[in-house]
């Protein structure tokens, strides 16, 4: 039970992030080479057959477009990782 409290509590802090670092980009103040390893992630998951329809992961339920953009994450079946 508290342990899968803690796995939620990380999720939703990577998801924030995630927006955070979405928010950089939409206002021009985001990494460049941030911006590279987020797309590249996000070509990834586009092609994933775990991406739902919604744009989430059907692994662990995050939604995408927050997840490739953080980097507190990975992607659960180790498609790309945070260095
Ligand atoms: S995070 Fe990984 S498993 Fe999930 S959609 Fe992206 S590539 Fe697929």
């Amino acid at each position: 039970m508290i342990d899968d409290i803690k796995i939620k509590l990380k999720q939703v802090a990577a998801i924030v992030d995630g927006n955070k670092n979405l928010l950089k980009y939409k206002l021009g103040i985001s990494n460049e080479q941030d911006e590279k390893v987020f797309a590249a992630r996000r070509k990834v998951c586009n092609a994933c057959p775990f991406r739902s329809a919604t744009d989430k992961c059907i692994k662990c339920g995050c939604p995408l477009g927050a997840k490739t953009r953080t980097n507190k994450t990975n992607c659960p079946e180790g498609y790309w990782k945070t260095n």
